[in-house]
């Protein structure tokens, strides 16, 4: 047997502060990196453009490191339980290595292709690395997954945090026939995002890749992160990380982003500062808490946590839904989020939790309607998430608090006091004077010859209503 390891890469596009591949590379140079991309995940129908945009951008720049260091990274189009076992075989590798992921889909599929790479006699290493704790790490007292957020925060954070593992720099190439059997095995270039019958014509909101990870990391953690509490509930201020999707595909490592806050700390001289770099931390947090939720509750991708909202009669009123996935409600602020998410396949967190509430508790809908909905668009759509997101929103989810209604106008009298992040949205509504955007009290009038839509239906009266059901079902 060679001394070749395949490096399985699937949410960890990098080459720096990446656990598995700097344990493959501390056994040999010969590693090369193989990613698939999966079929069965790209067949979904809760795919979106974006995403693999910024997905196969990072790919093309994940390939250009490879061979910066002299090495290799294959891209097979290929369902990998079968796949792999066969690459690894022809390649005569010694072993497989990846890190592991928290999705049930990933569970079932890596067990799969262990089993059939051991009944080849080819051996397996797994890793933790999308984390700062893995799953089993942070526990109650009494040994259980938490199902509440503020005790998980409180142990998660005194636990000490790993430093970041170094850069792959140097790596031994295939050779010319080894290539060859790789192409035959079903190697491919890079395909482009209209080969899957994709397009995507917009800027994304982080360019993909590695490096530009790490310069939005460096630059947020060197100015918008001592303003972070202050400026991240406000749409219209750019003052949040947009590291999102770089988390999700692991352009950047969990540990360098953990370490550059420890950075900013060190230089923070007032406790302010300190407060707002904890705030960001809060929310590097929260990705976990969902993460090991995900876990160890994988039925919490099939539906509602909480019993009240198994068989909550939702209406099925297809035409709202409709408006509400084209920013057509006639709520001014709603209609500007769902707009921005429909254009940049981004929407700002606050604006989340506003229109998430929205189709909820006005419009009545299924929040797994929603959930599905954000996952076609957004380029940071994660399962664990966008589903700790809607369960948290629709009040179905894990979180304590047992109904949660936001009032539209108040929320944007609140978060965007001048109309400026609507207005940005919705130019047609430029001519309104601030009080008209917030509140939404357009005379009918006036909303016909801006060609703006009227309002779906009446808050008030929808907030009622929700709660009656909501009461039903609880007696039930
Ligand atoms: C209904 C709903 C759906 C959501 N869907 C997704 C999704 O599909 N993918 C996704 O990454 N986030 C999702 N979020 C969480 C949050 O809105 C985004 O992570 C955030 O807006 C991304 O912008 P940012 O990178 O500038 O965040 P920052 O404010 O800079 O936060 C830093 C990082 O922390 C993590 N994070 C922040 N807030 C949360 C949160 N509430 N839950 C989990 N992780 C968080 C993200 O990785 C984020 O990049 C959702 C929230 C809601 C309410």
């Amino acid at each position: 047997m060679s001394d070749l390891i395949l490096f399985w890469h699937r949410r960890d596009l990098r080459l720096n502060d990446n656990i598995g591949l700097h344990q493959a590379h501390e056994q040999t140079t010969k590693v090369v990196g193989v990613f698939y991309l999966d079929p069965q995940l790209l067949n979904n129908d809760d795919i979106a453009p974006a995403r693999v945009k910024y997905l196969l951008g990072c790919l093309r720049s994940l390939q250009t490191s490879y061979r910066q260091a002299r090495g290799d990274l294959l891209i097979l189009h290929a369902d990998p339980i079968a796949a792999i076992p066969e690459l690894a075989q022809t390649l005569n590798a010694n072993a497989v290595f990846w890190n592991l992921d928290i999705e049930p889909y990933a569970g079932k599929r890596d067990r799969a292709v262990e089993s059939a790479l051991k009944e080849k006699g080819i051996s397996v290493q797994t890793f933790w690395d999308q984390l700062l704790h893995a799953p089993g790490d942070v526990l109650t007292k009494g040994e259980d997954p938490y199902k509440v957020y503020t005790p998980f925060w409180k142990n998660w954070q005194q636990q000490a945090k790993a430093k970041p593992v170094g850069q792959i720099k140097q790596l031994s190439s295939l050779t010319a026939e080894e290539t060859e059997k790789a192409q035959a095995m079903g190697a491919i270039p890079l395909p482009q995002l209209e080969d899957f019958g994709l397009s995507w014509d917009n800027e994304l909101p982080l360019p993909p890749g590695e490096n530009e990870a790490r310069d939005r990391l460096e630059q947020f953690c060197d100015s918008a992160l001592f303003e972070y509490d202050q400026n991240r509930n406000y749409p219209a201020v750019d003052g949040t990380s947009l590291l999102s999707a770089a988390l999700k595909f692991g352009a950047v490592g969990i540990r360098e982003v953990w370490q550059t806050t420890e950075q900013a700390w060190k230089n923070s001289r007032s406790d302010e500062t300190r407060h707002n770099i904890q705030a960001w931390r809060q929310e590097l947090a929260w990705r976990e808490f969902y993460q090991h939720a995900l876990y160890f509750f994988p039925e919490l991708a099939d539906g509602p946590f909480r019993p009240q909202f198994q068989n909550f009669p939702w209406e099925d009123n297809l035409d709202h839904f409709q408006a509400w996935c084209d920013g057509k409600t006639g709520y001014p602020i709603v209609d500007a989020a769902m707009r921005q998410l429909n254009t940049i396949g981004w929407m700002h967190n606050r604006c989340r939790m506003i229109v998430a509430n929205f189709l909820t508790k006005d419009l009545i809908l299924n929040w797994q309607w929603g959930e599905k909905y954000f996952m076609q668009k957004l380029f940071d759509g994660d399962l664990a998430a966008n589903n700790g997101g809607w369960q948290w929103s629709t009040s179905s989810g894990m979180d304590p608090k047992p109904l949660r209604i936001f009032n539209p106008a108040s929320q944007a009298q609140k978060f965007d006091p001048e109309g400026e992040y609507i207005r940005y949205w919705l130019p047609e509504l430029n001519s309104l004077d601030t009080e008209e955007l917030l509140t939404g009290n357009i005379s009918a009038m006036e909303r016909e010859s801006l060609d703006y839509p009227q309002p779906i239906v009446d808050h008030k009266q929808q907030q009622r209503d929700f709660k009656r059901r909501y009461q039903q079902q609880k007696q039930a």
